[in-house]
């Protein structure tokens, strides 16, 4: 399993990070993790395959994970390297995605889900939920204090291999369970210090959950401006001696 980090920021315009948005690769197939307003050009940047893109996850529906899927899909209708593709492009997402991607849709002759190829879109309203977005990867949600419908997301692959995204959330002791012992835990980790709201990470809850979790690997993103004059990974290793890394647009891990 791989992941590319497209975007390590937040919805703050930041010079070096785009927001919210990963690609995860298995031998069976791609998924997007969120789609801020940036990913759509940012897996082009990355010479990533997106025409072949298989499925979509959607945590949330804060314009910095989701704000890109109707752009998305808007250019995957149009552009000359799709209009031979067959394969199905599958959605998971939060509850109320359809309503949302509908809304956009009716507002003008869009014709967002008339594609070259079926989309379809799945809507995770009950948590946990599980599903497979494609053969070889099972997938399995947790709801996170955030927003009403925000999830985590924790995905294994056939070799076994487990990566947790937590995406946007507040502190939470059972998502640390919900991590426990994944190869790579995709962690946001909002603030330093003196967290403005409840409902976002700082330094020392991220490493307290991380503690509690216990992954291999430790990437911490969702980084707010504030973070460009800290050493993120120097300071986290001081409350938690696990391998901690400061995700950045353009990281490639092997999982
Ligand atoms: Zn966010
Ligand atoms: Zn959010």
């Amino acid at each position: 399993m791989r992941l590319v980090v497209l975007g390590s920021g937040t919805s703050v315009p930041h010079p070096q990070r785009a927001s919210a948005a990963f690609w995860l690769e298995t031998d069976g197939g791609s998924l997007l993790l969120d789609c801020s307003a940036d990913a759509p050009h940012r897996m082009a940047q990355e010479n990533l395959d997106w025409p072949n893109l298989d499925a979509i996850w959607i945590s949330h529906l804060h314009l910095d994970h989701s704000g890109g899927l109707a752009s998305l899909l808007f250019g995957m209708k149009w552009a000359s390297q799709t209009q031979s593709r067959r394969k199905p492009l599958k959605m998971f997402s939060c509850a109320g995605l359809e309503r949302v991607l509908k809304a956009i849709d009716d507002s003008n002759d869009y014709g967002l889900f008339k594609q070259p190829f079926p989309v379809e879109l799945h809507e995770c309203s009950d948590s946990p939920s599980e599903f497979e977005p494609f053969e070889g990867l099972r997938c399995a949600t947790f709801s996170t204090p955030h927003t009403r419908e925000s999830l985590a997301l924790r995905a294994t692959d056939s070799e076994q291999k487990t990566m947790v995204y937590s995406s946007d959330t507040g502190f939470s002791e059972e998502l640390a369970t919900f991590a426990r012992d994944a190869d790579l835990f995709v962690l946001e980790c909002s603030f330093y210090e003196a967290k403005p709201v409840q409902t976002h990470l700082e330094l020392a809850e991220a490493m307290r959950i991380a503690q509690l979790a216990e992954p291999r690997k430790l990437l911490l993103t969702h980084l707010y401006p504030e973070w460009d004059e800290i050493d993120l990974e120097a300071t986290a290793r001081a409350l938690w001696p696990g391998e901690t890394i400061a995700a950045r647009d353009g990281l490639r891990l092997e999982i």
